[in-house]
């Protein structure tokens, strides 16, 4: 099936997006997590956004919960590491499917980090962010894995039961323990490689030899999610339509750049979706 739209994340923008399409009876796959956006989660009280005064992020989670449900919304929890613009329209990988989509709407929210040394020019030689679209390549082989959030470690589980040796790179203290898995040997430095992947820098200087090298983060950097999207640093260069440089993708919200504010996410997200309706109609 060609959905009208394929919108990425589940924040704010997301919501506020996918609302306003429903309503103009669009057809819709949302990629994202039902827990929704982690931010909003985090905010104990919010004092500026109208109507719901000195509300906390759990609560606004919850009310947007409702909402969604109510109208009928579905979020495919699924993580989109890809998007390819074709002839006409766009194809999604979102875990390991591919989805068509006459549109696409960026509301990832903002990327924090710039991702490793040579981890950009490497994706798809060696570097993977999709350990179900990619894992079954490293059979029996040794892999070196970051993993940004615990919710990721049933993917990392996965792959340890597929390779031989797994180097496991985590920012938080992970006590996922099997025989093959080491544990931060070290801080990951860079990715090295010239053409493929073959080897991982270590802050204190080791090399370790390893066949391939997965990121599992929470957000992918727009630039490796969908190649020549125009960015300012890291933000997607919108115009006041919210559309891309790449006709029938549009962004909204923190990923589009600063102040990083629920209002302007709604705001944007509510920009875009009507952009999106005229851009269906022409
Ligand atoms: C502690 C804290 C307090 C804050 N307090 C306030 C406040 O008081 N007032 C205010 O206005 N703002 C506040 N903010 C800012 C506000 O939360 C953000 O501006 C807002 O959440 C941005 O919404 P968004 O939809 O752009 O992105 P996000 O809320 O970041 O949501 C993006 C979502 O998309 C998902 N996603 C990303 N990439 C992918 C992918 N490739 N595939 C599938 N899903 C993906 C992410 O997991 C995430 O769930 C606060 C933020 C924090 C962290």
């Amino acid at each position: 099936m060609k959905y009208d739209v394929a919108i990425i994340g589940s924040g704010p923008a997301a919501i506020s997006a996918a609302l306003t399409l429903k309503l103009h009876n669009k057809s819709i796959i949302w990629f994202g997590s039902k827990k929704l956006s982690p931010k909003v989660e985090k905010s104990e009280k919010i004092a500026n956004y109208p109507g719901v005064p000195m509300v906390t992020g759990p609560e606004l989670n919850r009310l947007y919960r409702e909402q969604i449900e109510a109208m009928g919304l579905e979020i495919t929890e699924r993580q989109v590491t890809n998007i390819a613009a074709t002839k006409r329209g766009f194809m999604v990988l979102g875990g390991s499917d591919i989805y068509d989509a006459k549109t696409v709407l960026l509301a990832t929210g903002a990327v924090s980090g710039k991702g490793f040394p040579n981890e950009a020019e490497l994706l798809g030689h060696g570097v993977s962010y999709c350990a179900t679209c990619d894992g079954f390549l490293y059979k029996g082989k040794t892999i070196a894995v970051y993993c940004g959030s615990k919710d990721f470690e049933h993917e990392v589980t996965y792959l340890a039961e597929l390779a031989d040796k797994v180097y496991l790179f985590t920012p938080y203290d992970c006590d996922l323990s099997r025989e093959n898995i080491t544990v931060n040997p070290g801080k990951l430095k860079a990715i090295c490689g010239e053409k493929k992947a073959n080897g991982i820098e270590l802050l204190d200087g080791t090399m370790l030899d390893v066949d391939g090298v997965f990121i599992l983060r929470p957000a992918v950097a727009p630039a490796n999610l969908i190649k020549g999207i125009d960015l300012n640093g890291a933000d997607i260069v919108v115009d006041r339509n919210m559309a891309t440089n790449k006709p029938g993708c549009f962004a909204a919200g923190d990923c589009t750049g600063r102040p990083y504010q629920l209002t302007k996410a709604v705001g944007e997200g509510n920009v875009a979706a009507h952009s999106i309706v005229a851009y269906l109609a022409e």
